[in-house]
């Protein structure tokens, strides 16, 4: 009974009391999770284990027959609770020899072992290499969710052989460095329909065949295969039956369906599975008495899928008879989720749907009740495993009825999965603007508030690990997917982002000062703003202006001094892009002093003097600047009354930006207090009223104008 450490220990505690072991085996890490068990466990890492003692050679099993139990596997079940499938040594070695000879694998195959132990997949991911000779790759649990990590590991570790859900193989696909390859003898793709452009996509990036694979747990892993031929633009056919299956289309009645009639798809033969574990009545109705086969007592098993044959002989695949999805490739029944939902106490009704409204595929709750999401999410974790969690809580006053008094799937709304407005909270740092702009195209949302958590917005552990790895590219630091779960928002994730690079920045090259004596090339946004500046000459777009207007006793010579040595202190200040041999580069002025021209409007009756203020200040904003003979730092000063003055700075965007304004208003308000000494200071900037109106600042207003007219 493979149990994923992942899963709620409260699944976990399940599976184990339903199906009774004879013992656990385990590692100490773990043996927390199962306290309080009435099973003995084996600490296969205890430093002096019993069974140490015992025998090397192999242990006595005459007896054993090929009808005793090779595993139990749980999937999903309708009615809440999960189910054990049984399935026979008989048929794991069907599985096996089947495998082996139909691809030839053997000694110098690699194989990779990557998912996880709760689905039958990784049974033959460790059972055809142990029995071929052929080596086998474990990826750790971390990587096998990772996206990039797997299609790494496939290259370096010459992986031949692998298999994945065609959810995974496109973000293995997508995760790659362009142009890599994913150089792979056999790819088995299965557990939800194969998109035909995944296949030319596959083969395209190195892969020699690509085989669809379909069959449920029930049947052994695999019932039918279909190598895929290369561009015939079909959606791949699932195939034909491997060894000693058979596959029937049956109709309604239990007769064979002709050929392009569409049925439901029956499994015969060896892979056939003892049953439910426990659930007596289940599998009575699941697995039928087969009555085409000649071996007495033979069962069919009732997959629920829709199928037909092909006029080809092979076999296409067509959907489900009811309410068991596929989401990312599990297998999910939607009642199991609706039972857990209801077992909440502020939940009266409920239905849970799978949608792809966003072109993701999602399983949406809709429920009758006063519970929140949150309460709903933290409440189906303890019993759901992550992919069965829904991604969206709608609350309805009632479920929508159709005439006769049934559910009405269809007028079920779709979930607003977008930020609300109410809830919406910018992002504050640079850190957390660039998290979440990752969030935001990860989740295709337009934007996402720094509060909300990643799940409530649609997001799952898929999304999760392209979270991650974008994290990484941006930030070059390794977070661990985890950290996503631990701290669900924007907001908490930018810690953990920010921590992580200060801890980390020990292991980055030294930032060493070039020398400036020959000319400097510029940086990829200068050269940007280089280009548009000769495409269009005089422009003040990328003007960055301010206006500062200063109220008290101001010592104009001391605030001339304070510029002075902000731009003696600063290269960017002194600093101009003429162009050698077609190309700018970038040459830094020695310090040559620094004038503050003074105009006096004091002069002026007061209406005329705020106009004169608004007008020299708009011309100072859009007065051009000459990227190559510079200077591409200007300020003035006007003197409106005796203790009135207003001070215009304007840079050009190539040695400035929002950052450096912040800078440059720190250094200048400690400048002017040490140069004016105990005489003055330079007065604090006064908040205007917050009341009414505001207008824009003059960097606002341009920027206001730039969206307006495009
Ligand atoms: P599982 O028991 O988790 O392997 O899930 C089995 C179910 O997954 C089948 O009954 C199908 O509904 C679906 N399935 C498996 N393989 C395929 C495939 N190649 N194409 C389409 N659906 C598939």
């Amino acid at each position: 009974v493979p149990l994923d450490p992942a899963y709620p220990a409260d699944r976990l505690r399940y599976m184990l009391e339903d199906s009774a072991p004879a013992a656990l085996v385990t590692q100490s890490s773990l043996a927390g999770t199962f306290a309080g068990l009435d099973v003995p466990a084996v600490e296969l890492d205890a430093p002096a284990p019993a069974w140490a003692e015992g025998p090397e050679t192999n242990p006595a099993c005459a007896g054993l027959t090929p009808d005793h139990l090779a595993y139990v596997i749980y999937t999903s079940g309708s009615t809440g609770r999960p189910k054990g499938v049984m399935v026979d040594h008989r048929s794991l070695v069907n599985h096996t020899a089947w495998q082996a000879a139909a691809f030839g694998i053997g000694a110098r195959d690699t194989v990779l072992q990557r998912t996880s132990v709760s689905f039958d997949a990784s049974v033959w991911e460790l059972w055809t290499p142990l029995a071929t000779g052929a080596r086998m790759l474990l990826l750790s649990s971390a990587a096998a969710k990772d996206p990039e990590a797997i299609g790494r590991v496939m290259v370096e570790g010459g992986v031949t052989v692998a298999q994945f859900v065609p959810t995974l193989l496109q973000a293995v696909l997508g995760a790659r460095p362009a142009g890599a390859p994913l150089l792979c003898r056999i790819l088995f793709c299965g557990g939800e329909p194969l998109p035909p452009a995944l296949v030319e996509e596959a083969r395209a990036a190195g892969v020699g065949e690509v085989v669809n694979l379909y069959g449920p747990t029930e049947a052994t892993i695999d019932s039918t295969w279909h190598p895929c031929p290369a561009g015939d633009g079909r959606a791949p056919a699932i195939g034909r039956p491997v060894a000693n299956a058979r596959v029937y289309v049956l109709d309604a009645r239990g007769e064979p369906a002709p050929v392009v009639v569409v049925g439901e798809l029956h499994v015969g033969g060896a892979g056939v599975a003892r049953g439910y574990l426990g659930r007596a009545g289940l599998t009575a109705e699941r697995f039928v008495p087969d009555p085409f086969g000649d071996e007495p007592g033979a069962r069919l098993y009732r997959t629920g899928d829709l199928g037909r044959w092909r006029a080809d002989g092979t076999l296409e695949f067509l959907g489900r008879t009811d309410f068991q999805v596929k989401i990312r490739g599990f297998r999910i029944e939607l009642g199991e989720i609706e039972a857990a939902l209801l077992e909440h106490e502020a939940v009266r009704e409920c239905a849970v749907l799978a949608r792809e409204d966003a072109g993701e595929k999602r399983v949406v709750a809709y429920v009758v009740g006063e519970a929140r999401a949150e309460a709903l999410r933290a409440h189906v974790r303890r019993s759901l495993p992550e992919y069965m969690v829904p991604s969206a809580f709608v609350a309805l006053d009632r479920l929508p009825l159709t005439p006769n008094g049934k559910l009405d799937r269809r007028a079920l709304p779709a979930p607003e999965l977008a930020s609300a407005e109410e809830k919406y909270v910018a992002p504050r740092t640079p850190v957390e603007e660039v998290l979440a702009g990752i969030w935001a195209e990860v989740l295709r949302l337009e934007r996402v508030g720094v509060t909300e958590s990643f799940f409530e917005l649609g997001g799952h552990s898929l999304l999760a690990t392209r979270v991650v790895s974008r994290v990484r590219t941006v930030f070059g630091v390794e977070l661990p997917l985890r950290a996503l779960f631990e701290g669900a928002t924007v907001a908490e994730l930018a810690v953990r982002v920010e921590e992580m690079r200060r801890a980390e920045l020990p292991v980055l090259p030294p930032v060493v000062p070039v020398e400036r004596t020959g000319a400097l090339p510029l940086s990829f946004a200068q050269e940007r703003l280089w280009f548009i500046d000769r495409l269009e000459p005089g422009s003040a777009v990328y003007n960055v202006p301010v206006a500062w207007r200063l109220g008290g006793a101001l010592d104009e010579a001391a605030l001339e001094r304070a510029l002075g040595e902000i731009v003696r202190r600063h290269e960017a200040l002194r600093t101009t892009f003429p162009e050698v041999d077609g190309s700018p580069v970038q040459v830094i002025a020695p310090f040559g002093g620094f004038a503050l021209p003074v105009e006096d409007l004091s002069g002026l009756g007061e209406a005329e003097r705020e106009a004169a203020v608004r007008r020299r200040a708009g011309e100072e904003a859009r007065r051009a600047f000459d990227l190559s003979a510079g200077p591409l730092f200007r300020a003035a000063l006007l003197r409106v009354g005796a203790e009135d003055h207003v001070l215009l700075l304007s840079m050009h965007h190539i040695v400035s930006d929002g950052w450096s304004m912040g800078v440059l208003f720190r250094e200048l308000s400690a400048l002017a207090r040490d140069l004016v000494g105990d005489r003055s200071e330079l007065p604090p900037i006064e908040p205007a009223a917050r009341e009414g109106r505001l207008p824009l600042s003059f960097a606002q207003e341009r920027l206001w104008f730039i969206d307006r007219v495009e």
